[in-house]
């Protein structure tokens, strides 16, 4: 079973929203492309894995943790007695090379090393056995999930430690011979013992790069107008009940300004004063938590999840018009009404 949610990394989301809220240049671009096909790579990863199974073991995804006075993030570890098996994945497609631990594609060396990143993340691991008491061996291979992605010549001296696309399913069906009883579970708990928060700080945006105002969730234009209860888009004619463009926005919010406080008035100039404030109010309330007194309060937004943050409170707007965010029963009478 999955243990911990897969989630888009803190540097990750904020380009993301940035970009739709600020022209971002080069080297920001550049990286919300890797951030964006590292972060498919391992739902990818994911999804393999699921058409597998995994229900007897624990899998742990995208975690950081905390052994001694170190850190090490890992992007999947499966736990089954008396083992760990950790899992680095890559997303690389194309002709790659590897020699003497140097990888090259197109004739460039790049940056990373896989191996060495999976070496240090698994000596990482063996240190938790002095920590814990706990005896268990560690068991690491790097996953290549594209599978537009050539690898050779290399030196094969590492060669085991890699697990091409066309044999990942097979690589997961094997994790089954494996045994998953009550060692297992005891070594799964002190896995979420160490869980730590990234310690990277999340970035904060200059503000006067922001554009505020009301903005379309589907195609990103600010050329959006109001209804009664809703915001519908020009360009594409795509609705938001405000009750979710308020929920978004304060994620958004506190996605590009992480240091700054989500406040209902802060969400109200974020959103160019469009929307009604008294109709912010009343939504920060329902679906965050609220800090402080009534003069200086401010709301607690975890996570940027939007469809977690929304089903969370039962969100079932009757202006709803996106089947996505529709509630159960709301989306049946709907389909049933389009027939599909
Ligand atoms: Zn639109």
């Amino acid at each position: 079973m999955f243990v911990t949610d897969r989630r888009k990394s803190a540097g990750h989301a904020h380009l993301e929203i940035l970009g739709k809220r600020a022209a971002l240049d080069g080297r920001e671009k550049r990286s919300l492309d890797r951030y964006r096909s590292g972060y498919e790579g391992e739902l990818e990863y994911d999804r393999v894995f699921d058409e597998v199974g995994h229900e007897p073991m624990y899998v742990f995804r995208d975690i950081w943790l905390g052994i001694g006075d170190s850190k090490v993030q890992l992007d999947a570890l499966i736990v089954a007695d008396n083992l760990l098996i950790v899992n680095e994945i890559k997303n690389y497609s194309g002709h790659y090379f590897y020699e003497n631990g140097i990888w090259k594609v197109r004739n460039q060396q790049i940056s990373e090393d896989p191996v060495s990143q999976i070496s240090t993340a698994a000596n990482k691991l063996l240190r938790l056995r002095y920590e814990s008491g706990v005896q268990f061996e560690v068991q690491k291979e790097i996953v290549f999930v594209n599978p537009y992605m050539i690898l050779g010549p290399t030196d094969y001296k590492n060669v085991e430690l890699f697990v091409m696309r066309n044999r990942l399913k097979q690589y997961f069906r094997n994790f089954h011979n494996n045994t998953f009883g009550m060692s297992a579970k005891v070594l799964a708990e002190e896995v979420a013992r160490h869980i730590i928060s990234p310690p990277h700080p999340a970035p904060s945006a200059d503000i006067s790069r922001v554009k505020l105002g009301m903005s379309c969730y589907k195609c990103q234009s600010f050329d959006v107008s109001k209804k009664r209860f809703w915001s519908e888009c020009r360009e594409c004619g795509y609705t938001e009940p405000f009750e979710r463009l308020v929920v978004r926005s304060a994620i958004e919010f506190s996605v590009l300004l992480p240091d700054e406080k989500v406040t209902c008035r802060g969400i109200h100039e974020f959103l160019g004063k469009s929307v009604n404030y008294q109709t912010v109010q009343r939504r920060l309330s329902r679906y965050f938590v609220k800090k402080g007194d009534s003069r200086k309060s401010h709301y607690i937004v975890e996570g940027c999840d939007l469809k977690k943050i929304l089903t969370g409170a039962n969100y079932d707007s009757a202006y709803e018009q996106d089947i996505e965010y529709m509630s159960e029963k709301r989306g049946e009478i709907f389909r049933k009404y389009l027939k599909v």
